[in-house]
């Protein structure tokens, strides 16, 4: 095994960070930190994407909003990764039946979440990381241990099987939701760990490009996120800009009642069937379904969370590695990037390393946990709510209030996507908003209840105002019920 000291890394500066990933946290790092004078070694399990520059095989997408664009302006890559960027201002639901409906994301038509390639914008980021001076780069080596103590990391060259250590002042584990890195930090100390995966699994599905239509060369409008909510289960679309949409089925791994899920539907007659049932104005739009459900294989979505992120003050996580998040405030690569940005600052905000790594952690960890559960509240309100009228009046009326009371009651959704507040500023500001929207209908409703109530106590007496009192809760809950059931029952027959 070949040891490679840090002293041969070093510049003038004298500090040497060794990254663990070229995923979209390694590479943004490695530019950031390369920019404030560290030398930095990125090394990569995977072979070099730019050999083949991602041209063939599908597009797979994602969002990109307002924490992602600040941290590429700071790179420098805002233009180049947005300029083929399709924004997306509503969710555009289809229901089982009927027509689709449009929801804005914001009261400010401006506002738009994008959607970009996951390949460009990593390989955007590579070529930056790969321009720099002071970046080298290495690709087919897969990590497999770290000493935190010594500050050196094990590779295993994948082609020769030969193994290669590195040393650095900084190991930054940027090495995703599997984290070799972390792996090597929970077996050298005390550290708390959790991976919750998700009940659902996702695979990815195309909506091809069409040469007629309305939104030609797009089947469906090319500026909204598309969501076919169907309970337990969902099926979302993003734009490309060839025209075509990458689609992502989110079923259940296991067999559930009233869903269909991935143990049970294994074969692309099955998924033809659901789709012929569920997702009928998507299906004349996907002529490569069955290739697509039996080729692309379904896939796990985790939350992680470890504690702490840092191991003697030499090595620390970024991204994935820190904190997976489901994808669904699709808010993952950009709170990977808001750490790039925090840890290029804690490093250069402190002379020493460990300091510096502690002051990153307490920058974001709060933040992960908070975009974390955002992230798991929001599955439940697009795959469920958002077909419902009750939600869409919900938002409505939250977008009216913000109408009026402006950034004092900013709904959540703003905050979190097309501002930079701390997540956690984010969730307790939006569960202010909900309050207040709580109470703006109950309150009235319980002051008229209370004058009532008092005036019929003045005119007729206590007795007869007590009766009226337990007369209408009666009346109220009774209805509530007979309702509540009511609603079940169509949910029950509606779905298939
Ligand atoms: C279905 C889905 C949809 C998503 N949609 C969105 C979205 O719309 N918006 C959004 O912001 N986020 C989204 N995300 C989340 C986003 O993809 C991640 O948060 C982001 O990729 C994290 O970046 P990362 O660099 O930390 O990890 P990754 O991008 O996973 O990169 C990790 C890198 O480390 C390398 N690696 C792994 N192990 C080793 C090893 N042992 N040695 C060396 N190298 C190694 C990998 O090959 C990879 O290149 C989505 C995720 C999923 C699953």
């Amino acid at each position: 095994m070949r040891v490679i000291e840090s002293a041969a890394m070093q510049d003038v500066e004298g500090r040497s960070a060794l990254i663990v990933g070229t995923g979209l946290a390694g590479s943004l790092l490695a530019v950031f930190l390369a920019r404030a004078g560290w030398t930095v070694r990125l090394v990569e399990r995977r072979h070099d994407p730019r050999e083949k520059r991602f041209a063939e095989g599908r597009s797979i997408n994602l969002a990109i909003s307002a924490r992602g664009i600040k941290a590429l302006q700071r790179a420098g890559l805002e233009d180049r990764v947005m300029k083929d960027a399709l924004r997306m201002y509503c969710r555009m639901i289809h229901p089982v039946q009927g027509a689709s409906h449009a929801h804005p994301y914001s009261n400010d038509p401006t506002r738009g979440i994008n959607s970009v390639s996951r390949s460009a914008l990593n390989l955007a980021l590579l070529d930056a990381a790969a321009s720099e001076a002071r970046v080298s780069l290495l690709f087919a080596r897969r990590c497999t241990h770290v000493d935190s103590v010594k500050g050196t990391a094990t590779f295993v060259d994948e082609a020769s099987g030969n193994a290669e250590t590195f040393s650095a002042d900084l190991i930054v584990g940027a090495d995703g939701a599997y984290s070799a890195v972390r792996d090597a930090l929970l077996k050298s100390g005390r550290v708390d760990f959790s991976q919750t995966f998700l009940t659902h699994g996702y695979k990815e599905l195309v909506i091809p490009p069409v040469t007629s239509g309305k939104y030609a060369p797009h089947a469906l409008e090319p500026d909204a996120l598309h969501i076919w909510p169907r309970g337990a289960s969902m099926m979302i679309a993003l734009p490309n800009p060839d025209g075509s949409f990458t689609c992502t089925l989110f079923w259940p791994w296991e067999d559930a009642a009233n869903t269909p899920s991935f143990a049970t539907v294994r074969s692309a007659a099955d998924a033809r069937a659901v789709f012929e049932r569920d997702y009928q104005d998507a299906l004349p739009l996907m002529p490569t379904l069955a290739e697509d459900f039996e080729r692309n294989a379904a896939g796990s979505m985790v939350t992680v969370r470890c504690s702490p992120w840092t191991a003697n003050g030499r090595v620390t996580l970024i991204g994935d590695a820190a904190h997976a998040v489901v994808p669904f405030y699709g808010q993952g690569a950009n709170a990977s990037f808001e750490d790039c940005e925090a840890l290029t600052d804690a490093l250069a905000a402190h002379a020493n390393i460990a300091d510096a790594l502690r002051a990153y952690e307490l920058a974001r960890k709060a933040n992960s946990n908070a975009i974390a559960d955002m992230a798991l509240a929001n599955f439940v309100e697009m795959r469920d709510h958002s077909a419902k009228a009750s939600f869409r009046r919900k938002k409505a009326y939250g977008r009216f209030l913000s109408r009026i009371f402006g950034r004092y009651l900013e709904p959540e959704y703003d905050l979190v996507s097309f501002s930079t507040v701390p997540y956690t500023e984010a969730q307790s500001r939006g569960k202010r908003t909900s309050t207040f929207m709580f109470a703006s209908i109950v309150l009235p409703i319980m002051l008229a209840g209370a004058g009532l109530f008092f005036y019929v106590e003045r005119e007729y007496g206590k007795d007869t105002a007590t009766d009226l009192v337990l007369k209408v809760l009666v009346l109220v809950f009774g209805i509530g019920a007979i309702v509540d059931v009511a609603r079940r029952i169509s949910t029950a027959s509606a779905r298939p």
